[in-house]
């Protein structure tokens, strides 16, 4: 158990009305968590502090080499004020997972559990309420060091940062335009593309831009060693629905495991479909498209939860999905996540973990 200091502002800031555009990672909270590292030490010092800006030097690693890592999850709040994550327990997995391939020191897994538990409930009333909102989690370690050597730091900030976001939906399930992208890639095998790290984002904005000047809204990445096979979406994991069957692609290394990509894949099986975790290729869509048996298209994050994919290009070819509509399952497993998310549906599996007594 860590012993937290709690230290709480004293010039709370005006929080967003209810109604209000919250939009997504524009508004921070009043509070942060804080905990350092130090080699010989370990981890020492919890607190949650007033939000502030960092004083770092010029020469921290972090801005050099890009020695860091980060999680994304969320914060719902049900009707009677209850506040509950969605399984932070495979957030602190995958945090000492990205850690090992940085270089970072591993961060016992009850530690930031128990580090997000105790901000986010400080910052309870900042859990926005309407349908569709939640309060973003992002917990992020950085490589302090005072040095320009090439080399693991000996010093790290851990933190916690918190911020109301709006419905990534206005109204219902929206389907995307996706771009296959057969010029760049995200990550390679043996790279770090398991890994949640800037990095990985830095190498996929150029492919994203040419995607939203083509009107497209995210990139779908082939892998990085023949360009042939479909790995994920911008910030999701994707997945198809071919000929009855749910297909996405295997964890090969280069693919981030998706928390949400797990969810689905557990319902899917729940429900009796037959699941494929295995290669997909550009080609098999266009023929599976071609035959009439791409069924449905999308993507699993913490973001959007389901994002239906209603227009695909790769090369010359455009293909249009459900005639653009959301699929069946895509929407079963909207709602069924966000039910179980919001305390509306049983959970069964464990999922939801309540944040204070
Ligand atoms: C975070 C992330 C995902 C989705 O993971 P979830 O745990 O479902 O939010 C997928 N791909 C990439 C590259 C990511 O960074």
């Amino acid at each position: 158990m860590l012993d937290i200091k709690i230290t709480k502002t004293t010039q709370p800031k005006q929080k967003p009305a209810p109604g209000q555009k919250l939009g997504f990672g524009h508004i921070f909270t009043d509070h942060m968590f804080i905990m350092n590292y130090t080699e010989g030490k370990g981890w020492h010092d919890p607190r949650i502090v007033p939000f502030q800006n960092l004083s770092l030097s010029p020469a921290a690693m972090v801005f050099h080499y890009g020695q860091e890592m980060f999680e994304g999850l969320k914060a719902y709040k049900n009707s009677d004020g209850e506040v509950f994550l969605f399984r932070p327990d495979m957030n602190a997995k995958r945090t000492n997972s990205s850690n090992e391939r940085l270089c970072i020191p591993q961060l016992p897994e009850e530690d930031f559990v128990q580090a997000v538990r105790t901000v986010v409930d400080v910052d309870r009333d900042w859990v926005p309420t309407d349908p569709g909102t939640s309060l973003y989690i992002r917990p992020f370690i950085i490589a302090t060091d005072e040095f320009l050597g090439v080399a693991p730091s000996k010093t790290y900030l851990f933190m916690v940062i918190l911020s109301p976001s709006g419905a990534y939906y206005e109204s219902g399930l929206e389907p995307v335009g996706i771009w296959i992208e057969d010029e760049y890639v995200r990550a390679v095998r043996g790279g770090m593309g398991f890994a949640k790290t800037g990095g990985n984002y830095a190498a996929s904005l150029i492919g994203q831009v040419k995607a939203h000047n083509d009107g497209y809204s995210q990139v779908l990445w082939l892998d990085g060693v023949e360009r042939k096979y479909v790995e994920e979406v911008g910030s999701m994991n994707i997945f198809f629905k071919i000929a009855g069957k749910v297909v996405t692609p295997m964890l090969n290394g280069s693919i981030l495991p998706g928390i949400t990509r797990n969810s689905v894949i557990t319902l899917c099986k729940e429900w009796g479909y037959e699941v494929e975790e295995r290669k997909v290729s550009a080609e098999e869509l266009i023929q599976a498209h071609a035959d009439g048996t791409l069924e449905e298209v999308f993507g699993t994050g913490t973001a959007a939860v389901i994002s239906p994919v209603g227009k695909l290009r790769y090369k010359d070819d455009v293909m249009t999905i459900q005639d653009g509509r959301t699929g069946e399952l895509s929407h079963r497993l909207y709602d069924t996540i966000t039910g179980i998310q919001l305390g509306k549906l049983p959970d069964t599996h464990g999922w939801r973990v309540k944040v204070g007594e």
